[in-house]
């Protein structure tokens, strides 16, 4: 299979509970785990005669993440219906938004890769759950019957659709973790996949190198695992290809990933937006959102630009890391003390937790290059509170002058050069000394003594 002349084409349309106290039309309040049904009233569960109220909170949210991904925010945003019929939509409608959604085109610039375009972010309400009285989960093999949970009819749903502007599973992995660190950092989701609070379709096809516009897609529905993202996108594009190449022509389908068997299952032929019947929400007013509204929503330093900020100063790999293991200000804080950047960031990722407050005490000791023991003590000290570089420094520092002269000795009789130059008047040349001083003991010797007895010694 001659696989490598092939591309993969892929879009995302990603999925996120908002967080908010009470669900996005009704005044329930969101309780992950609450005991199942407890969570409810007669408008999400669709009594005849209950209207929906928006949750303001919801609407700010999608807002933020509309501004941080720099889309065009709307000035006329409509509710919509879109009509369809499943057990965990009482409503046989869903609340969406369609023709008007709140946010419209941006983009996800990946550090170090492509920028992928945003189509549009809008805000609906989550389906109820059903769960499968068989235990199988996602698939009713095995099950009897379903249950209804409907709890989480009604959560506040953010969706953001990407561009198919993603060309690896690498790619869409990228974005993914790059998306959901956005949307954790600006505090509007937590974003779990475990937990369902993050979901991805994917959308898959696949193209000639240099070809043209676009091959009919595969939806892979529902994803909730980065790890079976990444599979079920290599399993379409090895299915496509493989299709393509036995001269086949493909449709545009939905299917199920299934991680047991690593294959795709079909789902159900793909509706067309014609079968929803989107209409405007007759009970809703469209959302003009005030100028003082957006004006207020302050959006912090964001990851993508963090990202790129400290791969200037370590590498593109090291820089992911630090952000994505939120260890990015440990590093920022010894380098910002005069700690070597790699040395700061190798020290961020591998050394627990300490606080900002003990940074610059730490630094100090990393950079006085004190023995491998010396730091772990100083570390853990740092960890469980205070720390006193002082005396760490003192305590570790060997100054033992019959220790160090013979070392000394040996430096100045290795290098009669640059003694010479010493003695010629270019006294900068001691750091060089003791340089070689500290290397030679591990960084254990105590510089005030090693500065003390090569100036004795150089000048005598
Ligand atoms: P729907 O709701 O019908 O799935 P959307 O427009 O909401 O339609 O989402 C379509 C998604 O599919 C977008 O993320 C888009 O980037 C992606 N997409 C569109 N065409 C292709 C294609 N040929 N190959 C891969 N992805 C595609
Ligand atoms: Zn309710
Ligand atoms: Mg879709």
């Amino acid at each position: 299979m001659s696989s490598s002349e092939w591309e993969a084409v892929i879009g995302l349309e990603v999925h996120a509970h908002l967080k908010t106290r009470t669900k996005m039309f009704c005044r329930c309040e969101l309780e992950y785990g609450a005991a199942e049904n407890t969570r409810t009233c007669p408008v999400c569960l669709a009594h005849p005669g209950a209207l929906p109220v928006p949750n303001g909170k919801a609407i700010e949210h999608t807002l933020k993440l509309g501004l941080a991904l720099g889309c065009e925010i709307s000035k006329h945003a409509i509710f919509a219906r879109k009509n369809y019929f499943y057990p965990d939509l009482p409503k046989g409608y869903q609340i969406s938004q369609y023709e008007a959604p709140l946010c419209g085109k941006g983009a996800l610039q990946i550090p170090g890769g492509p920028r992928i375009g945003i189509t549009r972010a809008h805000l609906e309400e989550d389906a109820a759950k059903t769960v499968h009285a068989g235990g199988a989960t996602g698939r009713s093999v095995g099950a009897d019957y379903s249950l209804v949970d409907f709890n989480r009819g009604g959560t506040p749903l953010l969706e953001i659709v990407s561009e198919p502007d993603l060309r690896s599973a690498d790619d869409a992995d990228r974005y993914l973790r790059l998306l959901r660190q956005t949307i954790v950092e600006l505090g509007i989701g937590d974003a779990e996949m475990e937990k369902g609070t993050l979901r991805a379709d994917v959308n898959v096809s696949v193209r000639k190198q240099g070809e043209e516009g676009f091959r009919p897609r595969w939806e892979l529905k529902n994803m909730n695992s980065f790890t079976y993202i990444r599979r079920g996108i290599e399993a379409a594009v090895r299915e496509q290809v493989a299709a393509y190449e036995r001269g086949e022509t493909l449709e545009q389908s939905t299917y199920d990933y299934d991680p047991d068997t690593n294959r795709l299952a079909v789902h159900r032929s793909k509706e067309e937006a014609d079968d929803y019947r989107y209409f405007p929400e007759p009970d809703l007013v469209p959302v003009d959102p005030p100028r003082e509204l957006l004006d207020s929503i302050e959006l912090p330093e964001l990851p993508a630009e963090r990202i790129a900020r400290l791969a200037e100063h370590t590498d593109l790999d090291a820089a992911w890391e630090l952000v994505f293991s939120g260890n990015d200000w440990k590093a920022q804080a010894l380098a910002e003390h005069g700690v070597e950047w790699k040395a700061a960031a190798a020290i961020a990722m591998n050394r627990g937790d300490f606080r900002p407050e003990n940074a610059a005490a730490l630094a100090e000791i990393v950079r006085a290059n004190v023995t491998r023991e010396a730091l772990d003590d100083a570390f853990a000290a740092a960890a469980s509170g205070s720390i006193d570089s002082a005396t760490y420094l003192a305590q570790t520092a060997v100054s033992d002058e019959s220790e160090l002269e013979p070392v000394i000795d040996a430096i100045l009789a290795a290098n009669p050069g640059q003694v010479e130059t010493y003695r010629g008047g270019k006294e900068g040349v001691l750091g060089f000394f003791v340089g070689a001083v500290m290397r030679e003991t591990q960084g254990k010797a105590d510089p005030k003594v090693v500065n003390r007895l090569l100036l004795e010694k150089l000048r005598g």
